[in-house]
């Protein structure tokens, strides 16, 4: 059985944090306000992954009220995204994404955020799409406030 899922994400920007997007460091003014490493990239591609297999979002998994996950990487969830779906022997066809922000250009970095992305995942970076675009000085993005992220996610589980 194919089965597809959504995922959205938004972080604020915020000063005096790294901006970490799709599991790379990306020289900007800001980062982003979080409770993990705030990578609004692998949430919504966990988000995705998760909502493929039925399952409830980040939030239920890494709830920001347990400080012992205060900090962690982004990657981390995917690795337990990963086991979800092993646990299933669900098998990722393909990921796509994009990422809403007047700045930085993130583009430049999106072969490094596949590549650590498509490891935590036990995927190949082919498998994952990553596009960019701004959103043309309209609402909070547009306001420079922070960064959105959409992705969707096709498995497959076997019967
Ligand atoms: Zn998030």
């Amino acid at each position: 059985m194919y089965r597809t899922g959504l995922g959205y994400d938004v972080h604020q920007f915020a000063l005096d944090r790294p901006l970490i997007l799709g599991g790379v460091e990306i020289p900007h003014t800001h980062g982003l306000a979080g409770h993990s490493d705030a990578d609004v990239l692998c949430h919504a591609i966990a988000d995705a992954l998760l909502g493929a297999l039925g399952l409830p979002d980040i939030g239920h998994y890494f709830p920001p009220t347990d400080d012992s996950i205060e900090g962690i990487s982004s990657l981390e969830i995917l690795e337990k995204c990963r086991e979800l779906l092993a646990e299933r022997q669900a098998v990722i066809q393909n990921i796509d994404s994009s990422m809403i922000a007047e700045a930085p250009k993130v583009l430049p970095h999106a072969e490094d955020m596949k590549i650590k992305m498509a490891e935590a995942l036990s995927i190949q970076p082919s498998q994952i799409g990553i596009k960019a675009t701004t959103n043309e000085t309209m609402g909070f993005v547009g306001r420079k406030e922070g960064i959105a992220a959409l992705a969707n996610a096709l498995i497959y589980i076997p019967d």
